[in-house]
């Protein structure tokens, strides 16, 4: 049995592997397929602390995941299947076999939001895409829109702005929610036009993304855009499905816990952008990360002198 199994491997999950990996425990973390989460899709990251001219997302997961390992984290590359929580000894369940853990840090982040247009799933891969980084450069003096209007979305149209021909940012509002710095940078960009108060209404194209039809939502205005990408931002999901009837979630399904980041649930904890936070960075990923871990070590040692005595 080891100490800590972490769930993810975010910058909250790999925060917790390096503090849970050096603070003696015996910690092995799951990820499905690359580590770094949502912040390794993430062009460029300027606001993280220490690094002066910004780092690409890529490259800040890569150094975590080697700073982590460098302390004796054991990642392993395997989407889990269950996890059982309930009782003091958890289990997690993967296609090689099941884990068992005193403790569970649950880092599962969040994914990217659908529009529900019809024929979205089919068009992914087609000149769709929920990650500019992952797939902007297939679009190298193409026209391409951005929906969305937060950070994520501002972002990618500056990102794509760099290879595409033409960006279309097309927002729903008339004014944006992402931050101010992001914002004017996209205002001042020759090949980036704003459609404000926009919606897109259907996907065009045969097999392949051609356009898209979009409505003016106070004139209900219909206008259609030839286009090579559509690249959507709306927002996120958070990835509970695993932890869904076992732990108290809200109404968005985010994971609630204490500022310890413990769950109802003895020896479970919760960090990053899975858990029920007023706001979800890089920094208070990692931040959580450092505290669940804190606190399962706690927990482990709590254990170990209930069990000498
Ligand atoms: P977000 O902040 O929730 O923004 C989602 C955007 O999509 C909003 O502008 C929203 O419009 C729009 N939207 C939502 N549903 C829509 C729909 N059905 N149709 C059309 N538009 C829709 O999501 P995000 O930009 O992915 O950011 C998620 C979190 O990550 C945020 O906390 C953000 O600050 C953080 N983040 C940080 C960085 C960074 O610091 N470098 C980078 C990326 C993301 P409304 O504005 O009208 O609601």
């Amino acid at each position: 049995m080891i100490d800590i199994a972490i769930i993810g491997g975010g910058p909250a999950g790999l925060a917790a592997g390096l503090y849970a990996a050096r603070g003696g425990a015996s910690t092995v973390l799951f990820e499905e397929v690359f580590v770094g989460g949502q912040a390794a899709k993430t062009p460029r990251i300027d606001n993280y602390p220490g690094f002066t001219d910004g780092i690409e997302g890529s490259e800040l997961g890569i150094r975590m995941h080697d700073q982590a390992v460098r302390f004796g984290l054991d990642i392993r590359y395997e989407p889990v299947d269950g996890l059982d929580l309930a009782y003091p000894t958890k289990s997690v369940q993967t296609a090689h076999g099941c884990v068992l853990s005193k403790t569970v840090i649950l880092s599962m982040g969040a994914s990217p939001k659908k529009l529900n247009l019809k024929n979205e799933d089919s068009f992914v891969g087609a000149g769709l895409s929920y990650c500019a980084s992952c797939d902007g450069a297939f679009f190298r003096n193409k026209e391409v829109c951005v929906i969305g209007g937060g950070d994520t979305a501002l972002q990618d149209a500056l990102y794509l702005a760099r290879f595409a021909k033409k960006v279309y940012l097309i927002h729903r509002r008339n004014e944006f929610r992402g931050c101010k710095l992001l914002q004017s940078s996209v205002l001042a960009e020759n090949n980036i036009e704003v459609l404000w108060s926009h919606v897109a209404t259907e996907l065009l194209g045969e097999g392949a993304i051609e356009g898209i039809r979009l409505r003016h939502i106070e004139s209900n205005t219909i206008k259609e855009l030839v286009l090579s990408g559509v690249f959507i931002a709306v927002g996120i999901e958070p990835r509970t499905d695993l932890v869904r009837g076992q732990l108290q979630l809200s109404t968005e399904g985010y994971i609630k816990t204490d500022e310890a980041m413990r769950t109802a649930l003895a020896g479970v904890y919760a960090a990053g952008d899975a858990r029920e936070t007023p706001l979800r960075q890089v920094v208070t990923a990692v931040s959580d990360g450092a505290v669940a871990a804190t606190s399962a070590l706690e927990y482990l040692s709590t254990l170990k002198q209930a069990a000498s005595n």
